[in-house]
């Protein structure tokens, strides 16, 4: 299943609307691409699934190499599940990933901040918006009612995404939302982002949607 990442990066980087823009990123940014990111991403995750991690770069070299500035490859905007850390099922290291975790992966305020500071001011050209299956915060919006204590922010980000899958079930709808929530938070960076959404018009970042899946480990990029 963790060939779907790959497969559909390819059909993603064919689809690509400019490939001035694609140029251009190029021009501005001295890492990688979005798209050779993602292929590694696509590759590490392929590792993690397979119960072959190398952490290359979790080591006392490279925690020494970047004491002094941080050029993370990728942002990602996960969820505080303990079952979805993204440096393990990217076979990432130290430096790599700028993660953002917040339960039910929403672009709250404080997430949008995060997000920006690591794409406007690092120069990071990718986010991740991972969404997961069996999330309790997407399936405690489709229980519906009102969450205790702070929760209840947490829900009110997720009720769109219930709202619009319409679904028979809380089990359907949990399924169901999950992408879909993905989805909003991710437009929901250059909406509620002018920063965000000038480096996505300007082609110097990338913002893609992704499910991990808790049993089998594998991460498929969303259409
Ligand atoms: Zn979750």
């Amino acid at each position: 299943m963790y060939f779907r990442l790959a497969a559909a990066l390819v059909a993603a980087v064919l689809s690509t609307s400019s490939a001035l823009a694609a140029d251009a990123h190029h021009a501005t940014t001295a890492g990688p691409s979005a798209d050779a990111v993602l292929k590694e991403l696509a590759a590490g995750n392929a590792r993690y699934v397979a119960g072959k991690l190398t952490l290359v770069t979790a080591t006392p070299a490279r925690r020494a190499e970047v004491v002094r500035s941080q050029h993370p490859k990728a942002i990602v905007l996960g969820c505080s599940d303990s079952r979805v850390p993204p440096e393990l099922l990217f076979d990432q290291g130290i430096g790599d990933l700028f993660v953002v975790r917040v339960a039910g992966n929403v672009a709250a305020p404080d997430t949008l901040g995060s997000v920006e500071y690591a794409a406007g001011h690092l120069g990071t050209p990718l986010v991740v918006v991972l969404g997961h299956t069996g999330c309790g915060a997407v399936a405690a919006t489709c229980a519906g009612g009102h969450a205790e204590g702070h929760v209840e922010a947490i829900v009110e980000e997720i009720r769109p995404a219930v709202l619009l899958v319409k679904a028979a079930s809380p089990e359907a709808c949990a399924k169901a939302a999950v992408p879909e929530n993905a989805r909003l938070a991710a437009a929901s960076l250059t909406k509620e982002s002018p920063i965000l959404a000038k480096l996505v018009a300007d082609g110097k970042l990338r913002i893609v949607t992704a499910v991990y899946d808790l049993a089998t480990g594998a991460v498929t990029l969303q259409q």
